[in-house]
């Protein structure tokens, strides 16, 4: 693979601001430029973080100097929910909660009971879900189940105590994740668990997490390290495909493909096979998200909702739509939203991971991105 070099810079773009299209949506089956429906949102309720993921919030620009937003240009939890809704009303089955670090949000079980109440128009329950480093899980799994959340889905980037605080950049235990881990099966919550593989960081963990998790009832996904955000310094070497993970795993456990679980699903499913070669539901399965090597534009129905409240259509935007200047400053009601909304998304051509082989390094540069931690994961 050739060495491609996103620099260390911030380039923190929240000021700017994309124009939401004109009225053009004519009502019917909403779909993007092409063909994408929106099925999924991802609700970022904070930019701060207590780790720093080189990959992701790198002490070097995250110190601080860096200003973070400040309380009164988050959305608060009536503004969320409210938005919520009205993608409800658009199409969005599952929502999902990220950050930063969700959890560092005060009251955040406030948050997620309010929109655990929400009902698709068919009457049946949202797919509500979060994910978190873990670090303070074990305070608050239970609140969260109680809150009305089934599931989470919890960000662990190896075994090793040492490669662990190595990733999360600020001397955490893996003890404590792990805690938490078991704390969130206690209460009850269902749990995958996300491995960002930076190749030589954190490779010789992928068989450990793999035999840990093995038969546990928790699925362990492997994500490839993104070119995401202007901070991380990413190199196309640091990267470990999915491939390679695979044939790792293989070597200590079969594994068969399985079929996707639903249409747009970002990670390629593989069982763990018994003893005659067939895949065994007891043993469980892994999943690889293949987001640089094998780009999963054609199916994407994800839209982001940043902290303050900026719509982004794609993880490699550089533009968001300001939806909180329409709640706030232009008293939209919930079908001026909805209008706005449904124009933003039938707009909608993203697609960098399937153009990225195709940029020049020199553009690749050039451009400049939202981070992983305003707009979540
Ligand atoms: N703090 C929470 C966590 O770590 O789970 C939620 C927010 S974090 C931005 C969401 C997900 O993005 C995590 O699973 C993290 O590993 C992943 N992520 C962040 N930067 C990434 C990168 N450069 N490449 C791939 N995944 C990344
Ligand atoms: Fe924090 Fe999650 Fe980013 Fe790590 S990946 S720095 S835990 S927001
Ligand atoms: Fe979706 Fe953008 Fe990722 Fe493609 S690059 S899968 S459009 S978020």
């Amino acid at each position: 693979m050739s060495e491609r070099v996103i620099p260390l810079v911030d380039q923190r773009l929240s000021a700017l601001r994309a124009e939401v299209p004109a009225n053009e949506w004519q009502g019917g089956p909403l779909l993007d430029q092409l063909h994408r429906p929106l099925h999924d949102l991802r609700i970022s309720v904070t930019d701060r973080c207590n780790f720093r993921c080189n990959y992701c919030m790198p002490k070097e620009v995250f110190n601080k100097d860096y200003s973070y937003l400040p309380h009164g240009d988050l959305l608060n939890f009536e503004e969320i929910t409210r938005l919520a809704k009205v993608f409800v009303g658009l199409g969005v089955r599952k929502i999902r909660l990220t950050g930063g670090e969700p959890l560092l949000r005060k009251n955040l079980e406030i948050l997620v009971s309010q929109l655990a109440q929400i009902q698709t128009p068919d009457r049946s329950k949202l797919d509500l879900t979060l994910t978190t480093n873990g670090s303070l899980l074990t305070k608050k799994a239970q609140q969260l189940k109680d809150a009305g959340l089934d599931r989470i889905t919890v960000s662990l980037d190896g075994l090793d105590d040492a490669v662990f605080r190595v990733m999360n950049d600020v001397d955490f235990p893996v003890r404590d994740v792990l805690d938490g881990i078991e704390a969130a099966q206690k209460a009850g919550l269902g749990i995958k668990v996300n491995m960002v593989v930076k190749r030589q960081t954190n490779t010789n963990q992928i068989v450990p997490m793999a035999k840990h998790f093995r038969g546990s009832g928790i699925a362990l996904r492997f994500i490839e390290y993104m070119d995401v955000g202007a901070t991380n310094g990413w190199r196309m070497n640091e990267v470990l495909s999915s491939a390679e993970v695979v044939a790792l795993v293989q070597q200590v456990y079969p594994l068969v493909l399985l079929p996707a679980s639903t249409t747009g699903e970002t990670a390629q499913r593989w069982g763990y096979a018994d003893a005659s070669g067939k895949f065994d539901p007891a043993l469980g399965e892994i999943g690889v998200i293949s987001s640089v090597t094998q780009a999963f534009c054609g199916t994407c129905n994800r839209a982001r909702l940043s902290t303050e409240g900026k719509l982004y259509l794609c993880l490699f935007a550089s533009l968001g739509y300001d939806l909180r200047e329409l709640m706030r400053d232009r008293n939209a009601s919930d079908a001026n939203l909805a209008s706005s909304i449904a124009n933003i998304w039938d707009h909608r051509d993203d697609r960098y991971s399937e153009l990225r082989a195709s940029l020049s390094p020199d553009a690749n540069a050039k451009t400049q991105r939202v981070e992983m931690s305003y707009i979540g994961g």
